[in-house]
């Protein structure tokens, strides 16, 4: 449709959030010796927000004055978008806000939705400035278009935006264990995978999940009732929604309740990993879901199943990096394209993630918000 892409005006003047701390500490330098001299060619004006603490640029795009930049420039791991995605979530005129186009320059050391752009655009797998490099140009053609955002709710209340993917159990806790050899760029997931190799833990718990063929008019396989003729959607009463409030997710009933019977409810509870992937790309070298696509309206689920052996589980992170570990025809690996999920951990245990950040675990579900913001993607 005709919003689904749009191109930059020029000149234009994009506001340009920094974290000088992220990846190995070369951000700021980066920004100046290979973006600047790009962007000043293609007539890209910008004003760069250095970030001095977590949560800066959250109030930062949170608080701003929107209307003097064409778009938000993100120059860090997919932490700081995070935060960007989220600030602009919060304001009372977020429907507004999330038109503005956002785009990330990769300088962190988890850059998995800059890997997945560069994915998506055709361009050859590459990493660190080269991938920068390719980013920059991306933003120099000015080009953008719509992308799925997930809402992620928690038993304890929080509600978070994700664009990349919520993960529990093995990858969660190399990406979060890992922030210690942050100096290594991102050999440090290298490093990291091949510690909780070695101390492999089973993690309990209940995971459920809409699939994307029960969305999709067909019919939705319920096990004992009957199919809603609501085709999954609990009604929302219609005004009962204050103007500004964020949108509500219509596919979720709470946490405390059952899923809805048209659901599915995985029979087995120990799983090695749980994660919900709508990017492409885990990492500059995890070409986890390589069908997902900015606006497919889908949540690529991937669960692991206990039982499975090291030796398998190097196997399958090796093919990750080209993208053939479905090819392996692992059963200990599933692989199925959902429109929402529940993950219902037993005990607190392990580390849950949202867009690589940590989160404290406990039961969480979500569901995807099609087309919820723009950005550029070549
Ligand atoms: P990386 O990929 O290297 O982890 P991220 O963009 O994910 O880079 O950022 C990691 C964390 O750093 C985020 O949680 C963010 O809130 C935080 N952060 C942002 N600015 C700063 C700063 N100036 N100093 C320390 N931490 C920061
Ligand atoms: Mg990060």
């Amino acid at each position: 449709d005709g919003d689904s892409y749009g191109v930059l005006p020029r000149p234009c003047h994009a506001l340009v959030l920094l974290n000088p701390q992220s990846g190995s500490g070369r951000a700021l330098d980066d920004f100046q010796a290979v973006v600047q001299p790009m962007l000043a060619e293609a007539d890209i004006a910008t004003t760069v927000f250095v970030t001095e603490r977590p949560h800066h640029a959250h109030e930062k795009v949170r608080d701003e004055d929107l209307s003097q930049w064409d778009t938000l420039v993100v120059v860090s791991g997919d932490g700081l978008l995070f935060e960007v995605v989220n600030g602009l979530m919060e304001r009372p005129d977020w429907r507004e806000a999330m038109k503005k186009p956002l785009c990330i320059l990769p300088g962190g050391s988890g850059n998995a939705l800059a890997a997945s752009i560069n994915y998506y655009a055709g361009y050859d797998h590459v990493a660190k400035k080269k991938l920068l490099t390719n980013c920059t140009f991306i933003l120099c053609k000015g080009l953008y278009t719509q992308m799925d955002l997930v809402s992620l709710s928690t038993a304890s209340g929080k509600r978070f935006f994700s664009f990349l993917g919520f993960g529990w159990g093995f990858i969660s806790d190399v990406d979060i264990d890992s922030e210690k050899y942050r100096w290594l760029g991102s050999a440090r997931f290298t490093l990291g995978t091949l510690q909780c190799l070695a101390k492999l833990r089973v993690y309990q718990g209940r995971l459920s999940y809409l699939p994307m063929a029960a969305e999709q008019g067909s019919s939705p396989c319920p096990r004992d009732a009957p199919a809603p003729v609501t085709n999954g959607h609990i009604p929302q009463p219609a005004g009962t929604e204050a103007p500004g409030s964020p949108p509500p997710d219509p596919l979720l009933v709470p946490l405390g309740q059952p899923v809805p019977p048209h659901w599915t409810v995985v029979p087995e509870e120990e799983f090695v990993l749980v994660y919900a992937i709508y990017q492409s790309h885990l990492g500059t070298n995890l070409l986890m879901a390589p069908a997902a696509r900015l606006h497919d309206g889908c949540i690529h689920l991937f669960y692991m199943k206990a039982g499975i052996s090291r030796v398998t589980l190097l196997k399958l992170f090796l093919a990750m990096s080209r993208g053939t570990h479905l090819d392996l025809n692992c059963p200990h690996l599933s692989y199925v394209p959902v429109r929402a999920f529940r993950l219902e951990p037993r005990v607190a245990a392990g580390i849950m993630t949202v867009d690589g950040e940590a989160l404290a675990c406990e039961p969480v579900q979500g569901q995807v918000h099609a087309r919820l913001c723009r950005v550029l993607s070549g």
